[in-house]
């Protein structure tokens, strides 16, 4: 951290996206880091390679000055000790779950969970001996009635994939604090510009930096940002699992994180406008946005959070068919996998692996990933697709 330039937690969020902890100084003044990649480290002696545990880089698996630069701007947004960066977000959580799970261990998993999280854990963790169980994102501080002795993972997501259920973190977290668990968050969709779960009692916070920190659906990364009790074990998971993230990736995101903040009030004020003017349409029956005072856990979120992103779903009072009449109409809006890029996108969500959080009762559901692009244009775009909708639920 460069004592000299104002990067202190006082500063105003866009401030401190604007300095990051790292010091230009340390590379001749340049105002960002370079793209170090590596796999060998020279050391100056036998001696110092013997005590190589005191040195910042010792090999280009731990890491190399950019990536570096990486974590520590992660941290210091997160309020956390330390971050590790994986080559994907899917691998932000498996990490962290390999780390504090083994045979025998009983793991607790919000219903409303990323489905390949859900995949993850019916799959790889269930093949391991682990007892994975899923529970209702409404639970609260009830989470303590299904907390048994060998509980020893709480995994939660806020607001729920695709459906953005609200739950109360701080009440989970403390409920699994005590019964002896770790808890991990993903916190995909706030970005630690609008909620920082350490803050909350959670122990690992989890992000897809594919998604707002890159921006711009050109690379894939991952981070888990953590306290000091818990960052140990996790470096160590990563180091026996051998990942760690590209350097010039890194750099990538380093270059998104500067600006994240004037994005995400452009994502947010979109979608916002956009969730209400579908929210007015006769067809159109739901809209599941946090954000707007008709959801259902909407205080929840304005206790927690302190901003919305672009993403959010809607339902549309039809079936399969006329929805995909709707999506395929649009010639703005992309049909495509992912989100937090700069460009809207669309997906019809399914649902079928979820036991508990299963979602409307009726019509489709479709997400929507509002991008930066002009509200007006969106929204002309939609018009397409309802007119093409409505055409396909005409009787032939
Ligand atoms: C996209 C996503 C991930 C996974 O990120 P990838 O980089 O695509 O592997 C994890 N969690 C949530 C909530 C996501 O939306």
């Amino acid at each position: 951290m460069n004592k000299d330039r104002p990067n202190a937690p006082r500063n105003g969020v866009n401030t401190r996206l604007s300095h990051p902890p790292y010091d230009p100084h340390s590379t001749h003044g340049f105002v960002n880091p370079p793209v170090v990649r590596g796999s060998t480290v020279l050391f100056e002696s036998t001696e110092k390679m013997r005590r190589r545990s005191e040195l910042p880089f010792t090999y280009g698996l731990r890491g190399t000055p950019t990536t570096k630069a990486l974590e520590d701007a992660l941290s210091e947004l997160e309020g956390a000790a330390d971050t590790i960066l994986v080559p994907s977000g899917l691998a932000a959580i498996s990490i962290p779950l390999l780390a504090f799970l083994g045979a025998g261990d009983h793991c607790l998993v919000v219903d409303s969970v990323y489905s390949p999280t859900r995949t993850f854990c019916n799959g790889t963790l269930t093949r391991m001996g682990v007892e994975v169980e899923y529970f209702d994102p409404h639970i609260g501080a009830g989470i303590a009635e299904l907390m048994r002795p060998h509980t020893k993972v709480v995994f939660l997501e806020a607001p729920g994939s695709n459906t953005f259920e609200m739950m109360d973190v701080a009440a989970v977290a403390a409920a699994a604090r005590k019964g002896g668990a770790v808890t991990m968050l993903d916190n995909t969709w706030a970005t630690p510009l609008f909620f920082r779960p350490l803050e909350h009692g959670v122990d690992l916070s989890i992000h897809a930096l594919t998604k707002y920190p890159g921006g711009h659906s050109d690379l894939m990364m991952g981070s888990v940002s953590a306290h000091e009790a818990t960052a140990r074990e996790l470096r160590k998971t990563q180091m026996q699992i051998g990942v760690n993230a590209a350097p010039d990736d890194c750099s990538l995101v380093l270059r998104g994180l500067k600006t994240m903040g004037v994005r995400l009030e452009r994502h947010m004020a979109s979608a916002m406008a956009i969730a209400e003017w579908l929210e007015g349409r006769d067809d159109v029956s739901a809209v599941m946005h946090p954000a707007l005072p008709s959801f259902a856990e909407h205080e929840l979120w304005k206790k927690q959070f302190s901003g919305a992103s672009g993403l959010f779903s809607f339902v549309l009072p039809v079936g399969f068919r006329e929805a995909s009449a709707f999506l395929d109409a649009l010639t703005l809006i992309g049909l495509g996998y992912s989100w937090g890029g700069h460009e809207s996108l669309a997906v019809i969500v399914d649902l079928s692996d979820r036991t508990i959080a299963t979602g409307p009762e009726t019509g489709t559901l479709i997400r929507l990933q509002v991008g930066l692009e002009d509200v007006e244009d969106l929204k002309a775009d939609l018009e397409l697709g309802f007119a093409a909708m409505a055409e396909a639920g005409l009787p032939s």
